[in-house]
């Protein structure tokens, strides 16, 4: 049998695609190998968000390059390769072939011009592709990925994402459910739904509101859990807090990125929103959900960020409390309105705010979570922690728990004590007996 490796880089979404690009090539013979040495196809599956992302795909191409042997394919997909097309080709000689997110049906089609000697590269949008016929391929059934919405139509200044994935568009609902029911039926109990702006998915008249009671209200026999990333705040309309609240297996955890806690950065990077209607937001989350878990991403360094800005984005943490946040400091991609902003913040101080943003987010996150010490929660365990012969699993607002147990607790639903924790992650105390199995 052929064999595929992938590497992947980057969001949820492209760890979806990778499963998707095995779906496709498993129509073909395909099975995936963690081999690279044993692989007849290699592709790096890359994200364009930042540029330190793109070097180390460059770098990494040099070293796959020794795997490749006479026959062997190797190629560049995902955002990095739309973003850079047939230059990749020119760049990287040992490249065959270069294929953006809506080119993956013609994965087969491109290897086989490749073994004949012909490098290609597909990037061309295609508004109607939603890869309905094409069973993603996953790695484990405890927990499942699955896409809602692809593409992107808002226009987020720093963001290069609308020009690697092309406009938004949603699947239909029932298609999101036969797969959730198909999923369920094979295991798995948890779901995170994904999208760019997951919470403006639309079908017709159904919004998401539609699609959290679709997926989680109960009509899905097994779905025990359903999140989803990433939202846009401003997208959380009175009907979507309502399905949030109401729907039980909707998990009390949202990834809500702000960027910035600044009016006037906010602005220049075109967020829909102001610092104030956000934490109205928020305020709606926690009294539609009580106890919800909040993470942010956050940016600093965009053009013109003054310390006041920057100061503004610290009180933001302090004021919202986030659990967590994805900190980053401001990479201009060539394409995107923000590179022909004036005012460029110097690296060195960019770097400087980095660093106080961290601290100020881990004593936020850590005050959060010492105060969770003691409190019991339930825990779906998910396979066996880094270190230690330790079990991980993860709460409903996404915490993460260490605990002690048997391999055979993998995929069960366990209530955990929480008995101490770093700042970020807890060791727990099993305090019941199992509470569910995965089928
Ligand atoms: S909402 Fe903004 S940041 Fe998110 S993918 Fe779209 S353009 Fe990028």
């Amino acid at each position: 049998m052929p064999r595929i490796y992938i590497e992947t880089y980057g969001c949820q979404m492209n760890v979806s695609d990778s499963e998707l690009m095995v779906g496709v090539l498993g129509r073909e013979g395909y099975v995936r190998t963690d081999d690279p040495a044993e692989a007849d196809v290699l592709l790096v599956n890359t994200c364009a968000v930042r540029a330190h992302a793109e070097q180390r795909v460059l770098g990494r191409m040099g070293e796959l390059k020794r795997y490749k042997r006479p026959g062997d394919v190797l190629g560049v997909v995902g955002c990095m390769a739309q973003r850079l097309g047939p230059k990749l080709l020119e760049r990287v000689p040992q490249v065959d072939l270069v294929i953006g997110p809506d080119g993956y049906r013609g994965l087969p089609e491109l290897i086989a011009r490749a073994r004949q000697g012909q490098r290609a590269a597909d990037v061309a949008f295609k508004s109607w592709e939603h890869y309905e016929d094409v069973p993603p391929v996953r790695g484990g059934a405890v927990s499942a990925f699955v896409t809602v919405q692809r593409g992107c139509d808002y226009r987020c200044t720093f963001c290069i994402v609308p020009m690697t994935r092309g406009p938004e568009r949603s699947r239909k609902l029932t298609d999101v459910v036969r797969e959730v029911t198909d999923l369920a039926a094979n295991g798995t109990t948890e779901v995170t739904l994904l999208g760019q702006t997951v919470n403006s998915y639309h079908d017709g008249e159904h919004d998401f509101a539609d699609l959290l009671r679709a997926v989680g209200g109960g009509a899905v026999p097994g779905i025990r859990r359903v999140r989803f990333t990433s939202p846009y705040p401003t997208d959380f309309t009175d009907r979507v807090l309502a399905a949030m609240a109401e729907t039980p297996a909707v998990c009390e955890h949202v990834h809500l990125p702000a960027q910035s806690g600044s009016n006037r950065t906010l602005k220049r990077m075109l967020r829909r929103y102001t610092r104030e209607r956000f934490l109205e937001v928020v305020a709606a989350l926690r009294t539609a959900v009580p106890g919800i878990a909040l993470t942010t991403d956050l940016i600093v360094g965009f053009p013109d960020e003054t310390e006041e800005d920057f100061l503004d984005t610290i009180s933001l943490v302090e004021q919202v409390g986030f659990d967590d946040a994805y900190t980053f400091k401001y990479s201009p991609r060539e394409g995107t309105p923000a590179v022909r902003l004036k005012d460029h913040v110097p690296d060195t101080v960019a770097g400087e705010r980095l660093e106080r943003l961290i601290g100020v987010v881990r004593g936020v996150a850590r005050r959060r979570n010492m105060a969770l010490v003691g409190t019991t929660h339930e825990v779906l365990v998910e396979g066996r922690a880094k270190r230690g012969g330790l079990l991980q699993a993860r709460t409903r607002t996404n915490k993460i728990a260490l605990v002690e147990g048997p391999e055979g607790w993998i995929g069960s639903y366990r209530r955990v004590r929480f008995t101490g924790t770093t700042g970020s992650t807890f060791t727990g105390w099993p305090v019941e007996q199992e509470l569910a199995t995965v089928g």
